[in-house]
């Protein structure tokens, strides 16, 4: 059996939100590792459609330290040029990243420390940094007559071009950023594109875009201003906006169920469907924390920041404003970096 290695802290995940506290670990001088289970760097932007585009301009999308460089030909740059330049960032900071390992268990050492559990050998670490993101837990919601569909049904984790769509009636769940973005990438091959929303599809204002994001989310924590939530929840990209204004992105209300051949709605109205792309979500890929009994009664892990309540020694980075105000994005996230590892930083040095 090979020997547990030890480490002061340990990262979880090495997409953006591993990679920037890696940054400030190694300017910290703390002893620290990251483990990914992805085979290449690049996190969940690795693995989104071909027509994706940033929220901003490169500019406004960098890791700290070392900013995004624009794309030629693209002021909003697409996921391949995310991935990357995550995958200079971290030979640029020689971050110590060992892949593909997957955690399997974070549990207590006995010792004051965490015993972690990987398809590749077991760690030892004081502190533990989860930065797992949430692409590998997409979610669909129970909608009676899911198993009767005779059509193809995919979540937004397995769509990657308009193309394989070509000549098909579509039906896109979800109004969110990825359901109105793949229905609009839709209408140029499919014939017909539905898209549904629970609720009636809500616009930001055009001129919001990733660094107004930001800003807002700021300015909330800062002196209480709007939720980004009260203003919109879909990001006007310019793909997005172009579909709207010319008619083709309209939200239907959601239908019902699902019959064999469509869906139906209660009025009685079927539409014939080849295919249903949810895009409904992703939820926190926390399981490897479960041992630790983390989880307040409504079944989410209650942070204070970044920290863990009930655990000190675990921080969680990334996810969504619950871990720090936009730290699911690249602008974000390199703030609620720094002020975990200087959390992690002083507890060490306490406790030694
Ligand atoms: P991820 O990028 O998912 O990285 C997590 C890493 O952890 C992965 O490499 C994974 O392999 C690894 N991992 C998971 N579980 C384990 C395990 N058990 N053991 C070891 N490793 C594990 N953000 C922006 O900033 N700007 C944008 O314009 C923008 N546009 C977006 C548009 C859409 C449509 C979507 C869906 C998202 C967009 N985002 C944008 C959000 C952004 O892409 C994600 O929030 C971001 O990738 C999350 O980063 P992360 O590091 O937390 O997680």
């Amino acid at each position: 059996m090979s020997a547990v290695r030890r480490v002061q802290v340990l990262v979880v995940g090495a997409g953006q939100a591993g990679l920037a506290a890696g940054y400030y670990l190694r300017r910290a001088g703390l002893d620290f590792a990251l483990l990914d289970a992805s085979p290449a760097p690049g996190g969940a932007w690795q693995h989104y459609w071909d027509s994706l585009r940033l929220f901003s301009p490169a500019a406004y999308a960098s890791l700290p330290g070392r900013p995004m460089p624009a794309q030629a030909g693209q002021a909003y740059p697409d996921a391949g040029h995310v991935a990357r330049y995550l995958a200079e960032y971290e030979k640029r900071y020689e971050l110590p990243v060992h892949r593909p390992v997957q955690v399997q268990t974070v549990g207590d050492a006995g010792d004051g420390g965490l015993l972690v559990r990987t398809d590749d050998g077991s760690w030892h670490a004081r502190a533990l940094i989860s930065a797992t993101g949430t692409w590998s837990r997409p979610f669909v919601p129970a909608v009676l007559g899911r198993d009767v569909f005779a059509g193809r049904q995919l979540h937004t984790h397995g769509y990657r071009r308009a193309e394989d769509f070509a000549g098909q009636r579509v039906v896109v769940v979800g109004g969110g950023n990825s359901g109105a973005q793949i229905a609009a990438d839709l209408t140029s091959h499919a014939s017909e594109v539905r898209w549904v929303t629970r609720r009636p599809a809500r616009f930001l204002p055009d001129e919001i875009d990733g660094r107004a994001l930001f800003e807002i989310a700021t300015r909330r924590v800062q002196d209480g201003g709007p939720r980004i939530s009260d203003l919109g929840d879909i990001v006007a990209t310019g793909a997005v906006r172009a579909a709207r204004d010319a008619g083709r992105l309209t939200a239907h209300p959601m239908f019902d169920h699902l019959t064999a051949a469509g869906p139906a709605w209660a009025d009685g109205t079927v539409w014939p469907a080849d295919a249903v792309i949810w895009c409904t979500g992703f939820r926190p890929a926390l399981a490897p924390l479960a041992a630790l009994g983390l989880r307040g009664h409504d079944g989410r892990i209650p942070t204070d920041g970044t920290r863990a309540r009930a655990d000190h020694r675990v921080h969680l980075l990334g996810y969504g404003d619950w871990t720090g105000p936009a730290s699911a994005t690249l602008i974000g996230v390199g703030r609620t970096a720094r002020t975990a590892v200087a959390e992690i930083a002083a507890t060490l040095r306490t406790v030694d």
